[in-house]
């Protein structure tokens, strides 16, 4: 009985011994089954990305994880309906002023969902980066960049690794050639920035659950990518009158707007500083 006591008493605490959070960056462009434009504005989108979202979740619990925090994080960041996400997640909406990851705290991995190319990689489903109104192309100390080396540093500056991005093939290709190390898990391939080949929803979640337990695992020995320190931030901008960027008609300006700010933090480079 004394020893059923001790061995009990042990499970317990491996169980709640080393507790962490697994935080997740929800985009809506690579999610499964998104390939155009017409499908990221409306409920088809929200509604694939809170299936990618649940799939992600549930990996996470069963990795360990004590706590989940969602981030919803495509536009407005209102897009998911919070009765349709997993309940034993956080899930935040709305604005952040000034914060990429909020309430990150205890956080030990960053998953990056959903997520898409850097504006003008050829032909890659809905690519982008920030603002595909605004934004032609991005440029961190002379390097062409998009959000998933952006974020990347950001998660950096936090000391958290993000460990899994999740997308079509070329996001996956450009996370590897950002992220040395990080596991990518493919959703779709492209055809053209407003198609792409889809995996079926299924196999697609059960590849989402896998992936996310690998990474997951694997948290403390993905290396972190370095911020090289002054950080120049440049922005090439669209034309006026331009069409947005992820479609095929958009051409790249060679002569565009320009606009560069330097610091030593790439979070406040990108959202400027926090507001009090
Ligand atoms: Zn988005």
């Amino acid at each position: 009985m004394k020893h059923l006591l001790l061995v009990v008493m042990g499970l317990l605490y491996a169980a709640t011994a080393f507790p962490f959070g697994v935080y997740i960056f929800a985009d809506m462009e690579g999610c499964t089954g998104v390939t155009n434009s017409e499908q990221i504005s409306g409920g088809f989108g929200a509604a694939r990305m809170e299936e990618d979202i649940n799939a992600c979740v549930a990996a996470c619990f069963e990795a360990g994880a004590t706590r989940v925090v969602v981030r919803d994080g495509h536009s407005s960041g209102r897009n998911v309906n919070p009765a349709h996400i997993d309940p034993r997640a956080e899930l935040i909406q709305g604005p952040t002023p000034g914060v990429r990851y909020q309430h990150l705290d205890g956080c030990e991995a960053i998953i990056l969902l959903g997520y898409h190319a850097m504006s003008l990689t050829p032909n890659a489903i809905l690519a982008h980066s920030y603002s595909s109104r605004n934004t032609q192309a991005m440029y961190i100390n002379g390097r062409e960049v998009g959000e998933i080396g952006i974020d990347a540093l950001i998660a950096t500056e936090h000391g958290v690794p993000v460990v899994l991005v999740i997308g079509a093939d070329d996001a996956c290709r450009e996370a590897e050639d950002w992220i040395p190390g990080v596991v990518t898990c493919q959703t779709k391939k492209s055809i053209t920035t407003q198609s792409g080949k889809c995996l079926s929803a299924k196999r697609s979640h059960a590849r989402i659950a896998r992936k996310t337990k690998e990474a997951v695992a694997k948290r403390h020995s993905i290396p972190m990518i370095q911020p090289v320190y002054p950080s120049t931030l440049r922005t090439e901008l669209v034309p006026k009158g331009s069409v947005r960027v992820v479609f095929p008609e958009y051409v790249r300006d060679p002569n565009p707007r320009i606009r560069e700010k330097t610091g030593n933090n790439v979070e406040a480079l990108l959202l400027g500083k926090p507001r009090k």
